[in-house]
């Protein structure tokens, strides 16, 4: 395997090396797999033994797991660990065991037996029932002395790979410790793209194979290329560090971002969570300009109250000492669903009842985080921008306003992520402040492609002619009607791209801080005039790649070498 290169799509510019962890989803055991002992069948008297040892090691290591972490996720094993130390479980699988039962069976027909009753309890109780069938999953590998499935417990830095990672995977990872991502499936801009470029940890999605890389193996995963390679030469590694240190070397810039010839374009990063405001706070970027407040939801039986989630927003709002902040109001559905809301399967999810529309199901949600934002707005005594995520319609631009005005809020915006919102940009900003593009969703709505299939990814590229066409009505109308049209979708972290973008009009930028120096830097040595040429010349390019090829034939050949463009 030494030296084997896998290929895939990156996401980011970095390179690492690291040892690899295979993250295994849970295997199906069948529920008649004999528990075997010196290679026969166990006795009921031994196969109780093992059960119970197999119980107390998984709710012990679970607490162990959950000592080392802290939030969310601890909370999240606390849980489960109480589940696998439940004496009533535990006793109604050795009864089963006892009277002869395959140990599996045993295990498989307990824990089908307590989730009907979670179930059947509703509300908090049933969202236990995913956490009963992980202590059912490791409770039978670890008896069958089987690989642990589901997200590892990392003990020291290194590369994960997975055939896939729901951003509640993600989630549940110690990120502190996870140096890359690899995923077989997956696309640049899904959640979980996202939320490791937030960290700025390099991922790949789409490099088939990877599963089958052997754990612990050294590998170097290269974003920028599109590459992780078993290990990998001196050359690489070495090629891999400086580039590193070019970008550190570009992260000294404090300035507000500039066009060489002094015009001002907005240089803003995304944030999720607190510790990513923190991180912002601490940068240069000139506020936040998309707060995903999804992860306040995330993992919740119930929403927030109004109370948690004011002192939430004024907690990011004093961090960011008056800089700006754009509040993006809940954007659950499609791939971040969420216990309160998602209600019964829908076939499209991405084109059902998500983002803004959640006020036709739960207006109560949208209502109390607006509440919420003022709140705190007026204990901080700064001016949150506030956006909505979804918007389709200038009706339902206005209602967003409305609702948002009639509590107070000062400055208000939609995001435009929808084809008929780009085409319609200049009625939509009648209604708001601002707008911010949303060029993930825009190219999956244009391109009518998931975003998740990652298998798909040139007709996803934010180069495609026709989602050029539609940042470009956005940008006119902003233009227009002299109001602040921003982009916030991934395209914004692509130094290239942001040329174009500024080029075509928009104002500001806005993504991962990790992402902010290279694009300060590129706009840094670009004039205006320059910009609107290079987007001038993409816009009339009959092809993705042609589009790209032509913003590089027009840059400054120095920024193109140095970001290797
Ligand atoms: C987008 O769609 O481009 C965007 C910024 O929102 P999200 O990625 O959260 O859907
Ligand atoms: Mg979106």
């Amino acid at each position: 395997m030494s030296g084997t290169t896998l290929h895939g799509i990156g996401v980011g510019r970095l390179g690492v090396v690291g040892p690899l962890r295979q993250l295994r989803p849970p295997v199906a055991v069948p529920v008649d797999t004999p528990l075997l002992v010196d290679g026969l069948p166990a006795t009921p008297r031994a196969a109780h033994v093992a059960v119970d040892r197999a119980f107390t090691r998984i709710a012990d290591q679970l607490v162990e797991q959950a000592r080392r972490v802290t939030g969310t996720l601890a909370e999240m094993l606390a849980a489960t660990a109480q589940i696998a130390a439940d004496p009533a479980l535990r006793a109604q699988v050795l009864a089963r065991v006892d009277a002869g039962e395959p140990p599996v069976a045993a295990i498989d027909a307990a824990v089908s037996t307590f989730a009907a009753r979670f179930e059947q309890a509703g509300g908090q109780v049933a969202e236990r029932v995913t956490d009963l069938r992980s202590v059912r999953d490791r409770v039978v590998a670890a008896m069958l002395g089987m690989p642990a499935p589901g997200v590892p417990d990392l003990t020291e830095a290194c590369v994960v790979v997975a055939r896939d990672l729901a951003p509640a995977d993600t989630a549940a990872l110690d990120l502190s410790q996870v140096l890359a991502i690899v995923t077989e499936l997956g696309g640049p801009t899904a959640h979980t793209a996202i939320i490791a470029r937030q960290l700025g940890i390099p991922c790949l999605v789409q490099v088939t194979g990877a599963t089958t890389l052997p754990d612990g193996a050294v590998v170097a995963v290269d974003a920028l290329v599109g590459a992780v390679t078993v290990d990998p030469d001196d050359a690489l590694r070495a090629e891999l560090e400086a580039r590193a240190e070019a970008l550190r070397s570009l992260a000294v810039d404090a300035e507000p971002g500039t066009t060489a010839d002094g015009q001002a374009v907005v240089l803003l990063a995304n944030i999720g969570t607190l510790v990513d405001a923190e991180r912002v706070a601490a940068s240069a970027a000139e506020g936040v300009g998309l707060f995903r407040t999804e992860m306040l939801f995330n993992d919740r039986a119930v929403p927030p109250s109004h109370a948690e989630q004011t002192e939430t927003y004024a907690w990011v709002l004093r961090a960011m000492g008056g800089r700006r902040v754009v509040v993006r109001t809940l954007d659950a559905g499609a791939d971040t669903p969420l216990a309160f809301v998602t209600g019964e399967h829908e076939e499209n999810p991405a084109l059902g009842v998500r983002g803004y529309r959640l006020v036709r199901t739960h207006p109560e949600l949208l209502a109390t985080q607006l509440e919420a934002v003022a709140d705190a707005q007026r204990a901080t005594g700064t001016t949150p921008w506030v956006m909505a995520p979804m918007i389709a319609t200038p009706q339902e631009a206005r209602g967003f306003a409305e609702a948002a005005r009639a509590v107070g809020i000062e400055k208000v915006g939609v995001m435009v992520e929808v084809p008929a919102a780009a085409l319609r940009a200049e009625q939509i900003l009648a209604e708001v402040d601002f707008v911010s593009l949303g060029t993930n969703d825009l190219s999956q709505y244009a391109m009518a492609t998931d975003r998740m299939r990652g298998e798909l990814a040139d007709l996803l590229s934010p180069w495609q002619p026709a989602v050029l066409d539609m940042v470009a009505a956005a940008a006119q109308a902003g233009l227009r009607t002299g109001k602040p049209v921003g982009v916030c979708g991934e395209s914004a972290a692509d130094p290239l791209m942001a040329l174009v973008l500024v080029g075509l009009g928009v104002t500001s930028l806005s993504t991962a801080p990790t992402a902010l120096p290279a694009v300060r830097f590129a706009i840094r040595r670009h004039t205006k005039a320059r910009c609107v040429e290079i987007a001038d010349a993409v816009l009339a390019a009959g092809s993705h790649e042609e589009a790209r090829a032509r913003a590089v034939a027009l840059a400054d050949p120095e920024v193109c070498a140095k970001l290797n463009l």
